[in-house]
């Protein structure tokens, strides 16, 4: 096997100024893709492709709320780059964090609308031009452990990626027919600029990880950090996993089996 596992590929990337797609953005140029960068922080989204190398990555402004800038940044790839074989749909916020009886609802649209549409438009503009082209594409999601749980993340949060869930296990059974593959992976406790604006910054420290975490299926000395994700996106991204599609992969260093509450 090629030790390139994305060689000659040209892949999108949401939400790659940043954390755990500007991860994958490195670690799937490292194994050969073109990648497109796309975000709406500009400055440091230049900065990402400028350190990958502009001639293996560029940065393109993609708010992924707003489908027609989705849509142009489908475009904007194919132009650059001649064809369109992987998606990375990975942007997202945490959204706001009262519960239920102080919700805001427009800021519960606004969670909605990045985490959940934004992947949808991604997905309904590319899976278009992998169809029309016939191109055995593969399109990966960042959902989370709250995709599947309730409690463990705020409540728009938690809706916007059961929602975002819902998205890839109906697109992967449309889009199957035309040979391309829809999944997402799950990701839970990665230090990340999002994961800090919960103020949760306490849960990041090793030793107080292993305490809470103790008695769950957690595998002791796990200190998930943004690559690890990375690597199961490109798992997926990869021709490695051809035969699976619609599937969540979980990457949570075995917590979220057991545990019934967030520590
Ligand atoms: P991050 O804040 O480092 O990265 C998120 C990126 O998304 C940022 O670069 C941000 O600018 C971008 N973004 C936000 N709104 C956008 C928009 N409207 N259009 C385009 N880009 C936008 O956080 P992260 O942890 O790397 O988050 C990446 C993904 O992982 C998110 O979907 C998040 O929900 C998911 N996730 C993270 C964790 C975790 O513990 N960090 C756990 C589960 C799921």
């Amino acid at each position: 096997m090629s030790k390139l596992r994305l060689e000659g590929k040209v892949a999108i990337i949401t939400g790659a100024a940043s954390g755990i797609g500007e991860a994958a953005a490195k670690l799937f140029v490292e194994n050969g893709a073109f990648v497109v960068i796309a975000d709406v922080q500009d400055e440091l989204g230049n900065k990402v492709a400028a350190s990958i190398g502009l001639e293996k990555a560029c940065y393109k402004h993609c708010d992924v709320k707003d489908e027609k800038q989705v849509e142009e940044t489908v475009a904007f790839a194919l132009e650059k780059y001649g064809t369109l074989d992987i998606v990375y749909s990975n942007a997202g916020i945490m959204g706001p964090l009262p519960g239920i009886l102080d919700l805001d609802l427009a800021a519960f649209k606004n969670t909605i609308s990045i985490n959940a549409l934004g992947g949808a438009a991604l997905i309904k503009h590319a899976g278009r031009v992998m169809s029309e082209r016939k191109i055995r594409g593969s399109i990966v999601c960042t959902a989370s452990v709250s995709a599947t749980r309730g409690g463990i993340s705020p409540v728009a949060y938690t809706a916007s990626k059961h929602a975002l869930l819902g998205v890839v296990r109906s697109a992967s059974r449309e889009l199957g027919s035309y040979g391309i593959r829809v999944n997402c992976v799950s990701p839970f406790g990665v230090p990340t600029p999002m994961a800090f604006s919960t103020g949760r910054q306490v849960k990041f420290d090793p030793m107080v990880t292993e305490r809470n975490r103790a008695g769950t299926g957690y595998v002791k000395g796990t200190h998930l950090q943004a690559k690890n994700i990375a690597e199961a996106a490109l798992f997926l991204a990869s021709d490695e996993s051809g035969c699976i599609s619609g599937h969540d992969l979980v990457v949570d260093g075995g917590y979220t089996v057991s545990c019934d509450t967030f520590p």
